[in-house]
């Protein structure tokens, strides 16, 4: 039996498991991530930095049969990165060069793809068999994984639900360039734009008057029975039970999952989803289970190594 490893490389810190072929953790560590030089230090601290997990967990280097590597970027079919603005990166062959340091096979995943397969490999979906993953943070991420795989697409952008149109009537644009998109409305961003909205026309809001308003902050507001929150919440929670519902139609997972940031909410959030996704969705598809994501911002990490099973 060989050991696999994962490695998610964040703007701000690099996280290493060792796992064994079952999903067991059976050592963590974490080091800093160097932006400094266009990130051309990276790949070596994280390869030196899983040698030290393996010694401190008394695993042999070479009893690691893989290791997988999470992007904050876009990884093409041939496995190179095209490019992680966070890192300071161009087009890398990570895998390549954290082979040739470390002696090890690796392979590069995004990091979102990483937790979409984390969370179906040991977290909120783990043995089911075709899962969708939804991320709501900053943007709207998302992935479907079928039988212990990423599905991509052509181009890439299979899964990314966050850039489906739900309002023709838009008229500002979505960081993609189109205008419209669901990630306007359900990201936190779209979320507290549109309680500044209603606090700019005055409407009363326990938020009134704040200089920074996070997405927990509203969700909290909400939870309170906050008037304006409560509208940019249900709204946000209506589209996005109807797109998992259109989901449906193309998909039909057994399982959908929400991470991210927002998805610490809970209940109150899986439930307004599940509501809106009942009403929209096609009558087989009707009971499908909608729940929040368990391995928090450890999925990335088992998803990355999940690569090698
Ligand atoms: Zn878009």
């Amino acid at each position: 039996m060989k050991y696999i490893a994962g490695i998610d490389i964040g703007g701000t810190t690099i996280k290493l498991g060792l796992f064994t072929p079952y999903g067991m953790l059976i050592g963590t560590d974490s080091v800093p991530t160097d932006i400094s030089d266009k990130g051309s230090g990276i790949i070596r601290d994280a390869a030196y930095g899983l040698k030290m997990l393996a010694d401190a967990s008394l695993v042999a280097l070479e009893d690691i049969g893989g290791v997988g590597i999470g992007v904050p970027g876009p990884v093409r079919a041939d496995g190179l990165v095209n490019g992680c603005v966070n890192l300071g990166w161009g087009l890398t062959d990570a895998a390549g060069e954290f082979s040739r340091m470390s002696g090890l096979p690796a392979r590069a995943i995004n990091d979102a793809n990483a937790a979409a397969l984390g969370e179906t490999w040991r977290g909120s979906a783990a043995g089911a068999a075709n899962a969708f993953f939804v991320t709501l943070g900053t943007g709207v991420g998302g992935a479907f994984v079928s039988e212990g795989k990423v599905i991509t697409g052509t181009n890439g952008a299979g899964g990314e639900i966050g850039h489906i149109t739900v309002n023709r009537a838009e008229t500002a644009y979505c960081s993609c360039g189109k205008r419209g998109c669901l990630e306007q409305y359900v990201s936190a961003t779209g979320i507290i734009k549109a309680v500044r909205s209603a606090l700019d026309k005055g409407e009363p809001s326990s938020l009134s008057g704040l200089d920074e308003i996070t997405g927990r902050d509203v969700f909290n507001a909400a939870k309170n029975g906050d008037a304006v929150c409560l509208k940019a919440v249900d709204n946000a929670c209506g589209i996005l039970g109807e797109a998992l519902a259109m989901t449906a139609c193309i998909v039909d997972p057994d399982i959908f999952i929400i991470g991210g940031g927002l998805s610490g909410a809970g209940d109150f959030l899986i439930d307004k989803v599940t509501a809106s996704y009942k009403k929209a969705v096609m009558y087989p598809c009707a009971d499908t289970p909608i729940v929040a994501a368990s391995l928090g911002n450890e999925a990335g990490m088992y998803g990355a190594a999940a690569q090698w099973l």
